[in-house]
């Protein structure tokens, strides 16, 4: 078998491109562009002939956001090799995953976050950390505009300008409400922190007013009437951990409105869990309907007022409106206003996401990366590249591709597109001789560029977006960070060249996505969860593998430590329904 197998060389690879004195004189002329915004260059230019003496300056990475894109790729930077700086917000890092515990106060607040400090101190470097607002990307000038949130405190300015050689875009996604009328008003969305301590209160709100001597019995109930919008896994999840804290501590503590209490999901699709194994899907909605949760399925939110929700039903047109004491939105996501302009700027109007290519290179600029929620990667069509494929693969010049020379190639195919590899498996194909079976499925020794064409003509269609999670933005991040580490062992096209010919190698393997499986907390101590290989495990030890795998999961021994003693806590004592 001739040497396809790219990945092992990879490395190698990049020791054949010896080019450091190369990429020094582009880091020279390219770095000349900085001068006029940086002082400490222009000292350098003005003393040029010292220049010589001095270490060549590091490249400038700016990473704007700390979440799990941005943290998990300053967890895996080589912080030596670069002038590290980080802009954001929040000084610390969410563990999102356990935000719907926090609402019940099952798990505190405090012990899902970690100071962004405290894991770039870890990191050892110089990482700069500034708390600041990014509200502009000029990928032209190679700057960004940011903004401190203490603008009014402070005796300078609360404006000021980073430059940067690379900049990576971990910026996330905010809520996405539809332009649906009263929604930013008057609905609690689960997003931050912030939202899930304002929801654990409002929880509370809803219960010491109901029980108020003043009111009749239809208030009561209007105020102990929690809706959710979406029945996605956040929603479900959420109302899940409502309907356990309300059977094991509220009713204890509100006994004379227990019966009052109802929890509704509305979803506009046809089941709730709708992006899960059916299985999973049929077992949450019986297992609501057990627990007394309605589950309202095709239905949309055409307005929310202070009172009630409007509901069309979408297969009838109907309307209803349903009083509320608390509303929960949780439908999808949207872009951040400084994403949406920036993709203005570049020409990437008509999109919720920044799209990338494979190795998360944001399209229509130099040196920017995106990663996480506010990206997607625009995968590559085998279709496109068809031709350029059976003639690298054609080494022999025949003009027909035998099922050996097939062969050969099939692994640096599948690494470049992935799809290929989801369309066997979806198949259940092993060999890719099965691939090159006429339509009557009889084995072919060997096929001309039009059998090629027929045998790949279905593979793009299962190119697929990748899912809004934390999975896969910690593996973008982490996939960043080695390829950035790597960066100056490589000449200036990380991807090499895209034909497989005997000096075109890729020097960067794409990004690939590995999928450990989800869950879906369902309350009562039971979760689903849908494992690699098309697996699904319900019940209570599902819980408890949610349980290890969530501390696992954590991001430091100390919040780690401080999760697992708020779920004994919560074992042992219930939650606390004090509203702080
Ligand atoms: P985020 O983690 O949202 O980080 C964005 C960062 O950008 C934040 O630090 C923010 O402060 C910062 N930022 C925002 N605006 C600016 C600005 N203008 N300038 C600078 N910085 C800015 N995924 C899973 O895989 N499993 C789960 O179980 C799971 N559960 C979830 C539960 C909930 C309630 C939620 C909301 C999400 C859940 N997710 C889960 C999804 C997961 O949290 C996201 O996919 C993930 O956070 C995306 O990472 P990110 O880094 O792209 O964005
Ligand atoms: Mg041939």
């Amino acid at each position: 078998m001739r040497g396809f197998s790219f990945i092992g060389r990879a490395s190698r690879a990049f020791h054949d491109y010896p080019s450091l004195s190369k990429l020094l004189v582009l880091v020279t002329v390219s770095s000349g562009g900085l001068v006029a915004y940086s002082e400490t260059q222009s000292e350098l230019g003005t003393h040029s002939g010292q220049a010589s003496k001095i270490e060549p300056k590091k490249k400038k990475i700016v990473v704007l956001g700390t979440g799990w894109a941005g943290t998990s790729f300053l967890k895996d930077l080589d912080v030596t090799k670069f002038d590290v700086e980080v802009v954001s917000p929040c000084n610390y890092f969410t563990f999102t995953p356990l935000l719907p515990s926090v609402t019940c106060g099952t798990v505190e607040p405090r012990s899902i976050i970690e100071p962004i400090r405290n894991i770039m101190k870890k990191r050892g470097g110089e990482i700069k950390f500034w708390e600041a607002e990014c509200v502009k990307i000029d990928s032209a000038n190679k700057k960004v505009l940011c903004r401190s949130k203490h603008g009014k405190d402070l005796v300078g300015n609360a404006e000021f300008v980073v430059d940067y050689d690379y900049l990576v875009v971990a910026l996330g996604a905010e809520v996405n409400t539809f332009d649906t009328p009263g929604v930013k008003e008057h609905c609690h969305f689960l997003k931050e922190i912030e939202d899930a301590r304002r929801i654990r209160r409002n929880v509370i709100d809803c219960f010491e007013k109901a029980v108020l001597p003043t009111l009749g019995e239809e208030e009561r109930s209007t105020n102990l009437h929690f809706v959710i919008v979406g029945g996605g896994p956040t929603g479900v999840e959420f109302a899940a951990e409502l309907h356990d804290y309300i059977q094991e501590d509220l009713v204890k503590l509100y006994p004379m409105v227990q019966d009052l209490v109802k929890i509704t999901i509305i979803q506009s699709g046809d089941h709730i869990l709708n992006t899960y194994d059916q299985r999973i899907s049929s077992f949450a909605e019986q297992k609501f309907q057990r627990d007394g949760i309605e589950v309202q399925t095709g239905c949309r939110v055409t307005g929310v007022s202070d009172r009630a929700v409007t509901v069309k039903v979408k297969s009838k047109g109907e309307t209803s409106t349903i009083p509320y004491g608390l509303v929960v939105w949780s439908t999808g996501l949207g872009t951040r206003p400084v994403v949406r302009d920036f993709m203005e700027q570049i020409g990437q109007t008509k999109r919720r996401a920044l799209a990338t290519d494979e190795w998360l290179r944001v399209e229509g600029c130099d040196n920017v990366y995106a990663l996480g929620d506010c990206a997607t990667i625009n995968q590559r069509a085998v279709m496109e590249d068809i031709s350029m494929i059976f003639k690298d693969a054609d080494r022999d010049n025949s003009g027909t591709l035998t099922v050996e020379e097939f062969q050969d190639v099939i692994d640096d195919i599948i690494v470049r597109y992935p799809q290929v590899d989801l369309y066997l498996q979806s198949r259940h194909l092993r060999n890719v001789a099965d691939l090159l079976k006429d339509s009557q499925g009889r084995n072919r020794k060997e096929v001309d560029i039009e059998g090629f064409k027929s045998a790949l003509s279905h593979v793009d269609a299962q190119m697929k977006s990748l899912p809004a999670t934390a999975q896969v933005a910690a593996q973008q991040g982490a996939y960043l960070a080695r390829c950035l580490n790597r960066i100056k062992e490589c000449e200036v096209n990380p991807e090499g060249p895209l034909h497989f010919g005997e000096s075109g190698r890729h020097q960067f393997r794409p990004f690939q996505y590995k999928h450990f499986g989800q869950f879906a907390p369902l309350g009562g101590e039971q979760a689903a969860a849908e494992l690699p290989g098309d697996w699904v495990s319900i019940g209570h030890s599902t819980q408890w593998l949610w349980y290890s795998v969530y501390a696992s999961k954590q991001v430091s021994w100390r919040t780690r430590v401080l999760v697992m003693s708020d779920w004994t806590r919560r074992f042992v004592f219930g939650r606390d329904s004090s509203r702080i």
